[in-house]
């Protein structure tokens, strides 16, 4: 695509203006900068701004506004949709935002939206605190936040919007805003779970939870139908201080797990228990018991070590469908690993996420993220590791999630990859969706934020 001179001029004269710095294609940089976690786009966007101030960020989005060029927000760029980058546009990268201040008396962060999950963990853990995120570590709080946020503190403290409050945000006209349950209360409630849809979120104030004693880590044990329903229902049993993560999947070449077992359908699990060490000890027990671990690194230590280090520059190209389950029987456990044996793709998997305790504590109508009461959600997903396979591998994931699909509505946008109007539509009831219209139209209603789970305005 190419970009109108007057566009360009317009680039050009950002340069000299900005804080941070800016990209072009003809830059050394420049694939490094246009580069998303997703390896499924090779978007190529005429600039990349890499904002070092919120006035950068103004700047952009008046750039934007002004050019006619389209918008990407990107935070940690791991948009499973390949929103954190767009074809011809501008890439706003925030990635150089990585203030953050802890108050550890009054329990509370401001942290800026470039930070990482691992970034903000690994200061709040000298305080012993924490708020919760999701299940990796590189995920940026921009995309992260304003999705939800379903992570391993999820059943103890809630989504990470249940956590967060207050924000402040960038609307499409460049305005700041200082946003909360008083200021801009209906867009403080669309960004929690409403994505970018309405503003670039440059700065969140969240709560902070003390994890002083707490016991994690990864439980790998032999796959059955009786053991992955027993785990889960054991899970939703327990007490809210456990969130497990249950992926059942072919056994990865774990150097921890005999390589007899590699390929070979696991219960790999996630656990995660932020409470007393010794009840945690004894509920995990519960989890060990259903099946002779293959291998167990669940034990007490710091929160902070459910975010080891992750393998740089990966860039996998994946087929996934989420949705929200009722309970995982036996026959459907069944199902699941019948399915996973029946395909040949490197990676494939079926991860389970045991929803309910502070999830389910505060109305459907408090937040964008309405799914208050769904108790499970699922994630299936397949490699696709050269460009043939993508159709019989999306082929895969969808007669798999329609064959787990028992009714229970909604989908988790912040899961959903690019499925079309259709599924961004059945992610959000009614009401909420109509909301979330009203919203985009009072602060974004010619819809500069669109490169994400897109929400039309409502009509005047
Ligand atoms: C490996 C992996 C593991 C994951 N695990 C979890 C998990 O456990 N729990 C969970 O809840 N989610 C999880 N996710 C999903 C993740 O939360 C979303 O993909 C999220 O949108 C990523 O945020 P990001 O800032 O890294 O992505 P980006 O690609 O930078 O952005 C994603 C979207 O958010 C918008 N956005 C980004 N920053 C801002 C901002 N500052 N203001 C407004 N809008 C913004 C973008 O426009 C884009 O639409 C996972 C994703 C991956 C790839």
């Amino acid at each position: 695509m190419t970009t109108s001179a007057s566009a360009l001029f317009e680039v050009e004269r950002l340069r000299d203006v900005l804080d941070g710095s800016i990209v072009l294609p003809e830059d050394a940089d420049y694939d490094a900068a246009r580069t998303i976690v997703s390896g499924a786009f090779d978007d190529r966007p005429a600039v990349v701004v890499r904002a070092a101030s919120v006035d950068d960020v103004v700047r952009t989005v008046r750039l934007s506004r002004d050019t006619g060029l389209e918008l990407a927000v990107r935070s940690g760029g791991h948009s499973n949709a390949g929103h954190g980058s767009v074809e011809g546009g501008v890439v706003l990268d925030l990635r150089l935002l990585k203030e953050l201040r802890i108050d550890a008396a009054a329990r509370t962060a401001t942290a800026q939206a470039g930070l990482t999950a691992a970034e903000y963990t690994l200061a709040t853990s000298e305080h012993s605190l924490a708020t919760g995120f999701g299940d990796t570590g590189s995920v940026g709080l921009g995309g992260l936040v304003t999705g939800g946020g379903v992570g391993l503190l999820s059943r103890k403290h809630g989504l990470t919007i249940d956590s967060l409050l207050a924000a402040q945000v960038v609307t499409a006209d460049g305005e700041v805003l200082e946003v909360d349950d008083t200021h801009h209360a209906a867009l403080f409630w669309a960004i929690r779970g409403g994505g970018g849809n309405f503003g670039v979120v440059t700065r969140f104030t969240l709560r902070l939870h003390p994890v002083g004693e707490f016991v994690g880590g990864i439980l790998v044990q032999p796959a059955t139908p009786a053991a992955v329903s027993r785990f889960l229902e054991q899970a939703a049993a327990a007490p809210r201080e456990l969130t497990t993560i249950l992926n059942v999947m072919p056994c990865p070449p774990l150097p921890m797990v005999p390589a007899d077992v590699h390929g070979r359908l696991v219960m790999l699990a996630f656990v995660a228990w932020a409470g007393p060490v010794e009840e945690g000890t004894r509920v995990i027990d519960g989890l060990r018991a259903i099946a002779p671990p293959l291998a167990d690194l669940v034990r007490p230590g710091p929160y902070i070590s459910m975010f080891p280090p992750e393998v740089e520059d990966y860039h996998p190209v994946a087929a996934a469908r989420t949705l929200f389950l009722d309970h995982v029987d036996e026959p459907l456990a069944a199902r699941i690993l019948e399915r996973l044996e029946a395909s040949d793709a490197s990676m494939r998997a079926v991860q389970l996420r045991v929803l309910g305790g502070a999830i389910s504590d505060a109305p459907a109508d408090a937040t964008a993220y309405a799914h208050r009461a769904a108790p499970m959600m699922a994630n299936v997903a397949a490699f696709v590791d050269r460009p043939e396979q993508r159709d019989a591998r999306e082929a895969w994931v969808d007669e798999l999630s329609a064959q787990l699909d028992q009714g229970v509505p909604g989908a988790y946008v912040n899961f959903l990859a690019r499925e079309g109007a259709d599924r961004v539509r059945a992610a959000y009831p009614d009401p909420t969706w109509e909301r979330l219209r009203q919203v985009k139209a009072a602060y974004d209603p010619t819809n500069l934020f669109h490169v994400n789970q897109n929400v039309p305005a409502a009509s005047a």
